[in-house]
């Protein structure tokens, strides 16, 4: 039996994200205190995403999650409510790509409030995340769900899926290229990985350049827009990943990535202004953004 490593051992001269090879002072440009923390975060010249410069370490992943509310029983159920406009919106743009009654992945599934969804359209759904008592939850709820922190971990055989799910989950991954190898491979032909994420790649850009002149305000900025984050993408660096991975764009939208009809005034505004500055003038400036891509036959 293999010993269980839980350090992935993380190529600290690459860019997690595009993969390219770094020079020395790209992986160590600025130090942030978050909710982690004081880390080390990088930028790549090549992609322009942020990135903290540290190994994965699986055991204090599971740590920090279980201290967010979407890591915790009673707040982490809580939201599965309180996303249902999120969820429903990536259902409803689903059901115009995907095939009835298919086979659904929900990577990093957190408490289930996407699988439970997706069960009552009809698809045959499983979840994986790390932590154990969303697991718990998720198969008590009588839904097929292993604790892991990858796909390649869990035996899900290839060509098996045809839908995979990572909804908020892509910015805790050590590795976009090689998570996004390993769902490629579990979808079947023509299968659909539907996505959620949040780019806030551009404040982090501007709290950098306010840092020079007001190194306050500008470290502020920087660390309140990485968050908890692992990495800090553009959308537009992610989609061209995830084609160079072996998909085909086939629907974005700004507007499906509100997560909730509770939201404030001021979030629903900047996804209206996302989701305009999107489809009138292709510019990318709102806070998150879901997108669909098809694999292609490789
Ligand atoms: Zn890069």
């Amino acid at each position: 039996m293999k010993p269980l490593v839980n350090v992935s051992p993380v190529d600290e001269d690459r860019c997690p994200v595009c993969e390219i090879k770094l020079d020395a002072g790209s992986s160590a440009l600025m130090v942030l205190s978050t909710s982690r923390g004081n880390q080390s975060w990088g930028k790549c010249p090549e992609c322009k995403s942020f990135f903290v410069a540290e190994q994965y370490d699986l055991d204090l992943e599971v740590q920090h999650t279980r201290t967010q509310p979407w890591g915790m029983v009673e707040s982490g159920s809580a939201l599965n409510d309180y996303k249902s406009l999120m969820f429903e919106a990536i259902l409803r743009a689903l059901r115009r790509y995907a095939t009835q009654g298919s086979t659904l992945l929900d990577v990093g599934c957190s408490y289930g409030g996407f699988l439970q969804r997706a069960q009552r359209e009809g698809y045959h759904v499983h979840g994986i995340d790390i932590v154990p008592e969303a697991v718990e939850y998720v198969r008590r709820q009588g839904i097929e769900c292993d604790c892991a922190k990858s796909v390649e971990d869990v035996n899900i055989p290839e060509s098996s899926q045809g839908v995979i799910s990572v909804l908020d989950c892509n910015c805790y991954w050590p590795s976009q290229r090689k998570e996004l190898r390993a769902l490629y491979s579990r979808l079947c032909p023509g299968g659909l990985l539907v996505m959620r994420v949040v780019d806030t790649s551009w404040a982090v850009q501007i709290g950098f350049w306010l840092r020079r002149w007001f190194p306050m305000a500008g470290q502020r900025l920087c660390e309140k827009a990485v968050y908890d984050h692992r990495v800090s993408i553009p959308v537009r660096t992610l989609l061209r990943v995830v084609e160079q991975e072996g998909f085909e764009i086939i629907y974005t939208s700004p507007r499906d990535a509100m997560p909730s009809r509770y939201n404030s005034l001021k979030v629903k505004i900047a996804y209206a202004i996302g989701h305009f500055a999107w489809r009138a003038a292709g510019r990318f400036v709102a806070p998150g953004c879901v997108f669909l891509a098809r694999k292609r036959a490789s």
